[in-house]
């Protein structure tokens, strides 16, 4: 086993953390506040690669392993969650989906937009009655003679889908079939048929746009089915799994920087004549914080490992999602309590990593849904 990273691994961490450093962190404080969708620098992050990191050259990517995404993300997250939470959907949500699914001309004409960082993906699942149970789906698309179909309903939380010119779209086809009877659909948000909703204010990740969006008549020619009727729900799924290494490495990113964070406060700051960092309650803390950022960042790494060499890596996604969210949440809580007073102030930005990392542990599969995933696998019962 060999832990360390390629040169190509390490010229994009090194191009991520750079471009994080510089040009992210300076205006994440400001973005949180205001709410407003980072539009700059993702255009930015796109002229350098970030927004189609697996996807190949010959479709506007960078043609790099699952390994780089994770460092990317790992290195974008630190610097602003939000950023991390774009970049994730339009690299696994979007991109991934339509890869692994979609037919040639359709790799051509919806990718390269999309991870050539000219245009930006989304991805819709979830709508107000179903997250979780994601099959029970009402938005309705009805096949006509020409072959096409006509969408109606409305779906929700649907990340960066106020400025999404594209996404992919799952809908009932044939509703006495259940899960077996969706449809995964490329949809152009610039059509006739389709409308944005209401806004979500929202507790962290602010700055990573979410709405509502619905579908009056919206036409899906023939040829936006991705993958075959039908089989919506495996697309779906299959999507998330690699997603959920996107979630885990957001949260590595969010608990390093809440880690890193804690540790320079506490030699810094002094209580009763010492550096804070030098009383043992505080070192418990700081030592079990690294001992779970460890364990998340290698988990998600191994997950990535497999992924990348066409190894089953679902379970191991499930894990490192669910170990790097509950990791991320209990560093940034410890963040806060080492930072005291400071740590509640908005002039600093552990409040920040605080807020963002809640939202690892419930999108893109809850952490029940983890457990329920990893369980079934263990027992192979449902
Ligand atoms: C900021 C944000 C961005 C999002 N972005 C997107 C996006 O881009 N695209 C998209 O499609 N969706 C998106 N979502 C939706 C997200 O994926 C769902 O919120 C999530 O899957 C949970 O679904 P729910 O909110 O309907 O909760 P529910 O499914 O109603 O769950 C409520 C509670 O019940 C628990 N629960 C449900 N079923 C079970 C069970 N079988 N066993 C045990 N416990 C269970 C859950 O774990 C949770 O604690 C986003 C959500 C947020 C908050």
């Amino acid at each position: 086993m060999d832990f360390r990273l390629s040169d190509d691994q390490i010229a994009i961490q090194d191009a991520a953390r750079k471009f994080a450093r510089e040009e992210i962190a300076p205006i994440a404080a400001a973005h949180d506040e205001s709410g407003e969708f980072p539009l700059a620098t993702m255009k930015r992050a796109g002229e350098l690669g970030f927004m189609g990191i697996e996807v190949p050259d010959s479709y506007g990517g960078s043609g790099l392993d699952t390994i780089s995404y994770v460092l990317a993300m790992i290195e974008i997250s630190a610097a602003d969650a939000s950023h991390g939470t774009i970049v994730s959907v339009n690299n696994s949500l979007y991109c991934n989906g339509i890869l692994k699914f979609g037919t040639e001309a359709q790799k051509q004409a919806w990718v390269v937009p999309i991870a050539s960082g000219q245009e930006i993906g989304a991805y819709a699942l979830t709508e107000p009655h179903s997250g979780s149970d994601a099959s029970a789906m009402k938005v309705r698309a009805v096949k006509q003679a020409d072959g096409g179909y006509i969408i109606n309903g409305s779906k929700c939380w649907i990340t960066s889908g106020p400025v999404a010119q594209r996404m992919v779209a799952f809908c009932m086809t044939d509703p006495d079939k259940g899960a077996k009877g969706i449809t995964a659909f490329l949809i152009d948000t610039r059509n006739p048929g389709f409308s944005r909703g209401k806004h979500e204010p929202k507790l962290g990740i602010r700055a990573s746009a979410t709405c509502s969006v619905e579908f009056t008549d919206y036409h899906a020619g023939a040829d936006c089915v991705l993958g075959e009727p039908g089989a919506g729900f495996k697309v779906a799924m299959s999507v998330l799994d690699a997603g959920r290494i996107g979630i885990a490495s957001q949260a590595v990113g969010i608990a390093r920087a809440a880690y890193e964070a804690a540790v320079s406060f506490s030699k810094d700051r002094k209580s009763f004549g010492q550096a804070i960092g030098s009383f043992q309650m505080i070192q418990q803390k700081i030592a079990d914080m690294k001992c779970r950022l460890d364990a998340a960042e290698l988990l998600t790494l191994k997950a990535a490992w497999l992924k990348q060499n066409n190894l089953p890596f679902g379970r191991e996604a499930s894990i490192a999602k669910l170990t790097a969210s509950e990791a991320a949440m209990y560093i940034t809580h410890q963040s806060v309590q080492i930072h005291g007073g400071m740590g509640y102030s908005k002039e600093m930005p552990v409040e920040r990593y605080f807020r963002d990392a809640k939202i690892t542990e419930i999108y893109e599969g809850t952490s029940e849904i983890q457990r329920l995933i990893i369980a079934r696998a263990e027992t192979g019962l449902r």
